[in-house]
């Protein structure tokens, strides 16, 4: 199923025109129009889904194959030195366009520093809370 007001199913299926660089059944990948390095791109499926928690599982599990085969056509044909893989869900996390997409991010080196963060610090106590705060969701 698409979502008639979404962009990027739109682009996915094809009434919009993107940068493609891979298509099959079930995913388009695009270049990001607004890219963190040189040849960043997006994992789009075809079918729309919000965010991660709604993916469905077999499209799921096709999901980092991909993005391992995008990754090391970028090491190659790119010549970066790594990938991020950065996937965004909900708006406090940074998610601007809600259809479900990974971001495959070439890293060269010397490049930019792009996903970074200051590592804080947690008791032992709180790490207990958390643990059982989500286990008893799971
Ligand atoms: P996110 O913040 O994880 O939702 O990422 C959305 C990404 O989509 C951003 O990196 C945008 O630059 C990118 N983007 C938005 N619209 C387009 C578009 N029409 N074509 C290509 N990339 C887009
Ligand atoms: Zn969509």
């Amino acid at each position: 199923m698409t979502k008639n007001d979404c962009i990027f199913c739109k682009i996915a299926n094809g009434q919009i025109p993107a940068a493609a660089l891979y298509e099959d059944d079930d995913f388009c990948v695009i270049l990001d129009a607004g890219p963190a390095s040189r040849g960043h791109a997006l994992i789009l499926p075809k079918e729309h889904f919000d965010d991660l928690c709604e993916l469905d599982e077999d499209i799921a599990k096709k999901v980092l194959p991909l993005a391992a085969r995008i990754g090391k056509a970028m090491k190659k044909g790119l010549g970066c030195a790594g990938f991020n893989l950065v996937q965004n869900n909900g708006e406090a996390a940074g998610q601007t366009v809600r259809h479900f997409h990974v971001h495959v991010i070439p890293r060269y080196e010397g490049g930019p520093q792009i996903a970074a963060w200051e590592p804080g610090t947690v008791s032992a106590e709180e790490m207990g809370n958390i643990v059982e705060a989500v286990k008893a969701q799971l």
